[in-house]
């Protein structure tokens, strides 16, 4: 089950869904994509993209 916030604020008055979106702040502000929760580490080797994209025109070398 997903659960979107409603808005950004009521979103801020969860902890827990504060916490789930200062995590995913942090890895997309270290080069990650936090959508797909992939670490700036774990991009494509070969493209640089997250697994949010297809990756048909690369050799993607992780799974
Ligand atoms: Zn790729
Ligand atoms: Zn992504």
């Amino acid at each position: 089950m997903t659960t979107r916030p409603a808005s950004f604020t009521e979103a801020m008055a969860d902890p827990i869904r504060r916490a789930l979106f200062v995590a995913d702040l942090e890895t997309d502000l270290t080069g990650g994509c936090g959508l797909c929760d992939t670490e700036a580490i774990e991009m494509c080797a070969a493209c640089g993209q997250c697994r949010c994209d297809t990756h048909e025109d690369c050799i993607r070398l992780t799974p």
